[in-house]
């Protein structure tokens, strides 16, 4: 089979790379697990022995279908999982066909009772960002991810402040994310145009009285969360511009009271949004929202 560029179809060939994704998950026989991509069942095979359960969504049919021949694991339609549990005492793991994107999580994750699941993963990376944010922004996120990624976008997830961008806030702002292991390119087939990284992200727990933001997220967290990246997008808006700048253009207050923000904040004017780590970002977002309560 032809693999496809479209669906970032690099296949894993590399053993020891292979070992250390699975000693990097640190499964035991209780784990559930979740794979999105597992093309040709090289990563899968790995984790069926290790997990008590995994559910597979691969949005290639063909390959869905051999993969499920070939080690006889159930395969379903992406429509046809959220009425019934999809596990019962016969099987263990189970192939979805359909775009991972497009599939209700909380559903599945709810009928099958995943929670407390890790996802385990070498993802397409054309589609790196909305994977990441569906499982940390999701009503039942993970325990853990263990992710391949390529290498440059590794960096900026878990970049610290002086190298922040929108991208490493937004996984920053629900998640640990660290770097663990760097992957060369030569370690699959095709071989793609970039090396990778097989990262960790943690999600925060849900701390009773602390600033961080408990998940799952209610609805009036979910105002909180869409006034943070409001702010968090003004403040990126244009790269050389400084803080006082972006944060009075985007979100329409004058640099008065901008300037008077970000001083009550501990924050200089003249500074950049890539300089600003979460805390920075939660502290601004509070003393707008105090100021425009005034
Ligand atoms: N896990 C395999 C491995 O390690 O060799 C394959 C990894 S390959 C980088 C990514 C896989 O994701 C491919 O099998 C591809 O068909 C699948 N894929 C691409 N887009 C997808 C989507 N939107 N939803 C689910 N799977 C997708």
């Amino acid at each position: 089979m032809q693999p496809k560029k479209s669906l970032g179809q690099n296949f894993l060939r590399d053993e020891t790379v292979l070992a250390k994704i699975i000693k990097a998950a640190n499964l035991s026989a209780d784990d559930f697990v979740v794979e999105i991509g597992p093309g040709e069942g090289v990563l899968t095979k790995e984790l069926v022995g290790n997990s008590k359960k995994i559910i597979c969504i691969e949005k290639d049919e063909n390959l869905a279908k051999k993969l499920a021949d070939n080690f006889q694991f159930s395969i379903f339609n992406f429509q046809s999982i959220l009425n019934d549990p999809i596990f019962n005492s016969q099987n263990k793991t189970a192939i979805i066909t359909g775009d991972v994107l497009k599939i209700n999580l909380p559903e599945l994750i709810k009928l099958n009772n995943f929670k407390n699941y890790k996802v385990v993963a070498n993802i397409p990376y054309y589609i790196t960002s909305p994977i990441i944010r569906l499982f940390l922004e999701t009503k039942y996120p993970p325990k853990e991810m263990i992710l391949m990624v390529q290498k440059e976008v590794a960096e900026r997830i878990t970049a610290k402040p002086g190298q922040m961008s929108i991208l490493a806030v937004s996984v920053q702002y629900y998640a640990r994310p660290e770097l663990l292991f760097y992957v060369d390119r030569k370690a699959f087939w095709p071989v793609p145009e970039v090396d990778s990284t097989v990262i960790r992200i943690t999600p925060l727990p849900s701390p009773v009285a602390s600033t961080r933001h408990p998940l799952p997220i209610t609805g009036e967290e979910d105002n909180e969360r869409k006034k943070f990246f409001k702010i968090v997008k003004a403040g990126f808006s244009a790269k050389r511009k400084t803080l006082l700048n972006n944060l009075s253009n985007g979100l329409h207050i004058s640099k008065t009271e901008v300037k008077e923000i970000l001083e009550k904040a501990g924050i200089k004017p003249t500074q950049r949004a890539q300089e600003l780590g979460i805390e920075d970002w939660e502290i601004i977002t509070r003393e707008i929202s105090a100021n425009q309560s005034e």
